[in-house]
């Protein structure tokens, strides 16, 4: 099963995207938490996403791709994933499709996540990562409502999409992407 948990910048993807790997038994690619972890390491994809991370800009989508396809060719994918970040523009949306349908693969569902733009932001700050200041905050807002939420009409006409209520108690909101996704 492939399911794209998509939404905001701190709708809580990251912390559902864990659950429900766990709740179903697949694979979670974060492309955040990959980026952070190659920017640590200081490997080529991490040095040339470094500035756009920390600027709260989108990485280029062939820097994505790179990293995409990497982790997707990994043993653990067999089964499915839960894609986390993943896609937020159109071409990468298009480079996914195409990344599946090689391995004879589909997404299942796309799972948004709803929380308004002032609990995002009262969330984000609370959470204090290195890009979670203010103005950077704000930047991944517009960049999101500019880029990534475009995406929601493609994946919405395709007949994947499922909106969720992402506010409340973590086990509150799994639930009902659970009930979503069965
Ligand atoms: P959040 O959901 O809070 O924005 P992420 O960990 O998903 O946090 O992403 C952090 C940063 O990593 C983004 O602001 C962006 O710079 C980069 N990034 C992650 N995924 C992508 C992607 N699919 N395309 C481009 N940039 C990305």
């Amino acid at each position: 099963m492939i399911v794209i948990l998509f939404g905001a910048p701190g709708v809580g993807k990251g912390t559902q995207a864990v659950i429900l790997a766990e709740k179903l038994g697949i694979a979670h690619l974060s492309t955040g938490d990959a980026f952070r972890a190659a920017i640590k390491n200081q490997t080529p994809v991490g040095l040339l996403a470094k500035g756009y991370v920390d600027a709260g800009d989108l990485v280029p989508d062939d820097v994505v791709a790179r990293i995409v396809e990497e982790a997707m060719n990994g043993e653990e994918f067999t089964n499915g994933c839960i894609l986390d970040g993943f896609p937020r523009t159109r071409p990468q949306a298009d480079a996914l499709q195409q990344l599946l349908s090689a391995k004879g693969l589909a997404v299942d569902k796309v799972v948004n996540l709803e929380v308004d733009d002032e609990t995002i932001i009262s969330r984000l700050l609370q959470r204090g990562r290195a890009d979670d200041q203010e103005d950077i905050i704000r930047n991944r807002l517009a960049v999101y409502n500019a880029e990534t939420a475009p995406l929601l009409d493609y994946y919405n006409d395709a007949g994947l999409l499922v909106s969720i209520n992402g506010i409340g108690d973590v086990n509150e909101v799994s639930s009902r992407i659970v009930a979503a996704l069965t």
